[in-house]
């Protein structure tokens, strides 16, 4: 009685367990209860599920729908996940350990993201070309067959549907990896698509082991596109591992993102959100902007302003209303970024809150952290230049905006960061040179569903969202037409 829920996989339209008939336990982060018995996808699973997914390529209707009526399919699934929005959340705020209220607006985001490409479904289309030959040339544009979705353990839901809506919108067919520790959602969104009518085989979902099931997904033949999103190491060994079958790939990988804060700043918007951008989802997040450089005038009064409010962030239960930062994903994983706050202060780095471990109950029990703010940061220090991907800022002055634009620059990275200052043609200047795909001017905002996201430099391959990513999953063909009588 009341024992952990049993999840199976998800091939063809049915719930079927592992053909190894093992299953694997998830934990609790906020508790460390086992809560949920997951089935462990293995090599068998990736070859049924990709079977599947080709079969509903080639053979079933999806690809051969009139776009209205796909467009119709993907408003459904929009729909459903609104009406089942609040189990949603509870399950992704359970299984990520992510403040309820964040899991909300994550779950809102997946449901929009259909709705956003449903519409897009019958506006996106080919070309005529003025060729210099007799005749026309005209441009298609193809799905292009089974893609498999990599999806990370931070943002579970909102990462699936940024992937799947789109790759879906454009006809194709897909197998989801969700992040080991963090299945559910994906798993019960492809429920609901399969409720919205869509049809067997067009989505499937295999939870287990990133360097089993994943990497037999990026090997398999019949798999033609790989959109990952994760670590910079394994996205790395993802493009190697494509190379043999010269497959499409999309990274979007890790980040160590630049607040510049200018002195004209309104600060009563640059502090809250310089916490905020830094600490959402505990810094579990790509696009935190872990590195805040200040104008050396207002640099004590800024970091005094951001401590005391970093200080009073409300830790708690997960799904407790009032609960502003959760636990890390899990212990092992908070142990990692405790290492990196060891380091910076072994660097030399002067750490002014937070960094340690919380040990009443009942926050003693789960993967806490208390956020932690460095000071005294060179630029050259562990903690500046890697992605630590937990609740920490390091945060340094700068004298003048070459210097404040060439400390943003000295990072592997390049995906996201703000820029605060009441000067416009300084703003765009600073918005134009920094290297990044994403930036934001007198915000801390990333994601806009509408326009195109991802990284530069070790930060990713390809852009997700907006209708940029649409050419992401389809392929242009030229078909020239002799009109010559
Ligand atoms: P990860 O790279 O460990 O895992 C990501 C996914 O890849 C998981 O599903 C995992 O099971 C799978 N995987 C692991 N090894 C694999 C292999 N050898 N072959 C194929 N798949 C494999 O990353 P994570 O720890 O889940 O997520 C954190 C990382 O993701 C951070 O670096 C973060 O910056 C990055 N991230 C980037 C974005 C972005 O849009 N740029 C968004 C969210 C997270």
């Amino acid at each position: 009685m009341g024992g952990p829920t049993r999840y199976p996989l998800w091939i063809s339209g049915e719930s079927v367990p592992a053909a190894s008939g093992q299953i694997y336990t998830l934990v609790d982060p906020a508790t460390q209860e086992a809560f949920a018995e997951v089935a462990s996808a293995g090599p068998e699973d990736v070859e049924r599920a990709v079977a599947a997914a080709h079969r509903a390529f080639t053979a079933g209707p999806w690809r051969r729908l009139n776009t209205r009526e796909r467009g119709r399919l993907l408003l459904r699934v929009a729909d459903l996940i609104r009406q089942h929005a609040e189990e949603l959340a509870r399950t992704e705020s359970r299984n990520v350990g992510k403040p309820i209220r964040e899991a909300r607006e994550e779950v809102q985001l997946a449901a929009d993201c259909f709705e956003y490409y449903a519409g897009a479904v019958n506006k996106v289309g080919g070309h005529t070309v003025p060729v210099a030959a007799p005749g026309v040339s005209l441009t298609f544009r193809e799905p292009i067959g089974v893609c498999a979705l990599i999806v990370p353990w931070n943002f579970p839901i909102a990462i699936t549907a940024w992937k799947l809506a789109p790759a879906l919108a454009m006809g194709n067919t897909v197998v989801i990896k969700p992040a080991t520790q963090t299945p559910l959602t994906a798993l019960r969104l492809a429920e609901l698509a399969a409720e919205a009518d869509l049809p067997p085989g067009v989505v499937n979902v295999l939870p287990g082991p990133g360097g089993v099931v994943g990497e037999a997904l990026v090997r398999h033949p019949l798999v033609r596109k790989v959109s990952f999103t994760g670590s910079t190491e394994v996205g790395r060994e993802i493009l190697r591992l494509s190379a043999d079958g010269i497959k499409r790939v999309t990274l979007e990988l890790g980040g160590k993102s630049a607040n510049i804060v200018f002195a004209d700043a309104d600060l009563e918007r640059a502090v809250p959100s310089a916490a905020w951008s830094a600490l959402g989802n505990a810094g579990q997040d790509c696009c935190a902007r872990s590195r805040l450089f200040v104008e050396r005038r207002i640099f004590d009064t800024f970091v005094t302003r951001l401590a005391d409010l970093v200080q009073r962030i409300r830790l708690g239960a997960p799904l407790d209303e009032q609960t502003e930062m959760g636990p890390l994903v899990s212990l092992a994983h908070r142990e990692r970024v405790r290492g990196y706050v060891r380091v910076g202060q072994e660097e030399g780095a002067r750490l002014l809150c937070g960094g340690d471990v919380p040990h009443d109950d009942p926050l003693g029990r789960g993967a806490y952290l208390r956020p932690a703010i460095f000071v005294d940061v060179r630029p050259a220090m562990r903690v500046m230049q890697e992605e630590i991907f937990g609740p920490v800022i390091c945060a340094m002055p700068f004298d003048t905006e070459e210097e404040a634009v060439a400390l943003a620059n000295d990072s592997r990275y390049g995906l996201s960061g703000s820029v605060w200052t009441r000067d416009l043609g300084r703003a765009l200047r600073v918005a134009r040179a920094v290297e990044t795909g994403v930036l934001s001017v007198n915000s801390g905002h990333s994601v806009h569903l509408e326009a195109p996201f991802g990284g530069v430099k070790e930060s990713g391959v390809g852009r997700e969202l907006g209708l940029a990513v649409l050419d992401h999953y389809s392929e242009w063909k030229s078909v020239f037409v002799d009109t010559r009588p």
